[in-house]
């Protein structure tokens, strides 16, 4: 998608801190942490958001949250972190291509807002 911000991240056209990147798979840190660690987690490929990912893209999917394990690794998260997507608008999401928060180096609270 031409006009997407992470389809721009993911193909170089737009700077990012990243912190794993495959084939398939990138992670960068968010722009605006509100954690320690905040990065985020995308497949190259476009989806709008995780109710997009079907039984054909299972491999991907796997791969994508094999990548926020790896990233929790990468940054020492051994006391735990969080895993977070968000769908649509009440779901707080903001950018429209599916992407997984992974969040730590401090405590969480619970529930979210
Ligand atoms: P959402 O609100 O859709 O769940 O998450 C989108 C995230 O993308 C937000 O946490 C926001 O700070 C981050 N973000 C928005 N624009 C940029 C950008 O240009 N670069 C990076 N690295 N993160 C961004
Ligand atoms: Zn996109």
């Amino acid at each position: 998608m031409s006009d997407c911000l992470f389809c721009k991240i993911a193909a170089g056209e737009i700077p990012a801190d990243i912190v794993l990147e495959t084939d398939d798979i990138l992670a960068f840190r968010d722009i605006d942490p509100q954690a320690p660690t905040h990065v985020l987690v995308i497949p190259r490929q476009h989806f709008d958001n995780v109710s997009d990912l079907t039984r054909d893209d299972k491999d991907l999917a796997a791969r994508v949250l094999s990548a926020t394990a790896e990233v929790a690794q990468l940054e020492t998260l051994e006391r735990g972190y969080r895993v977070v997507t968000n769908v649509g608008s009440d779901g707080g999401q903001s950018v429209r291509h599916v992407h997984f928060h992974v969040l730590g180096g401090r405590g969480l609270t619970w529930p979210p807002g």
